[in-house]
Parts: structure tokens; C-alpha cells; sequence
């Protein structure tokens, strides 16, 4: 989608490092980290959030997440890991092409609200 810089990380046109890459999402390092790892799962496909997903959007999701669950080890987060994807205004989502926060590499705050 036009103007939306997660969309120009994943065409390229605006060049990142990929952590991870397939045929449906890429992981890339948040430029503000809040944690000692903090990456983002980025699904290829623009969509806004988590707000009324479409069936597909909800099988690219869990597709996502499936392989996430075998591919932690290779991204540094083997004492585990938070996933965090903020939807909406009360979320303080800001980049509106759905992505996935993944946070750890060192233990967390019990915080999460
Ligand atoms: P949100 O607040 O929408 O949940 O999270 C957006 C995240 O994207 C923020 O943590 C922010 O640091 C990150 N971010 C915004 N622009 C860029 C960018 O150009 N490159 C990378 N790697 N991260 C970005
Ligand atoms: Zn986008």
C-alpha cells in the first residue's frame, strides 16, 4: 500500500535487514528497541490490525505465529519470549500495517498494561 513504510520495508524500497524472511512475512529489528531483543513480525500482506480480520488474514496470522514457534531459537530468544500487537487508538498502534512486537533476551517487566 502507498505511503505505508512497512510496505516500502518489505518491496525494498526502503532497504532493512531481514532477521527472517518467507513466503509470508518478514521479521526485521524495531528501530526503538524496548528490550534487549525487540523484532517485529511483519506479514507481506497490508492490513491494519487485529480489528475484524478476514478468514485469510486470520490463516496468515497463524501461519506466522506456527512459524515463529519453530524458528525462536535461530532469533536469540531460547529462555523465551512476549508477543505484543497493538490494534487500535487505546493500543497506541502507530504503524497501521498489522505487525507483530516479539520482545525478550533478558527477563521482562511483569508489566504489560
Ligand atoms: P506500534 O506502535 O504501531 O505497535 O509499533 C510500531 C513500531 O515500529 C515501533 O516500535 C517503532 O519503533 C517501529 N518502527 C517504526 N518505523 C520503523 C522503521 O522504519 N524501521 C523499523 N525497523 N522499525 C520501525
Ligand atoms: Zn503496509
Amino acid at each position: 500500500m502507498k505511503d505505508c513504510i512497512f510496505c516500502k520495508i518489505i518491496s525494498g524500497e526502503i532497504s532493512s535487514n531481514f532477521e527472517y524472511e518467507d513466503e509470508n512475512m518478514v521479521i526485521i529489528k524495531d528501530i526503538n528497541p524496548q528490550a534487549k531483543i525487540h523484532l517485529l513480525l511483519i506479514p507481506k500482506k497490508h492490513f491494519s490490525n487485529l480489528m475484524s480480520l478476514t478468514e485469510e488474514e486470520t490463516k496468515i496470522i497463524s501461519l506466522c505465529l506456527n512459524k515463529l514457534s519453530h524458528i525462536y531459537l535461530d532469533l536469540g530468544l531460547e529462555k523465551g519470549f512476549r508477543i505484543v500487537c497493538n490494534s487500535g487508538v487505546d493500543a497506541r498502534q502507530s504503524v497501521y500495517h498489522l505487525h507483530i512486537h516479539i520482545l525478550g533476551g533478558e527477563v521482562l517487566s511483569d508489566k504489560m498494561g
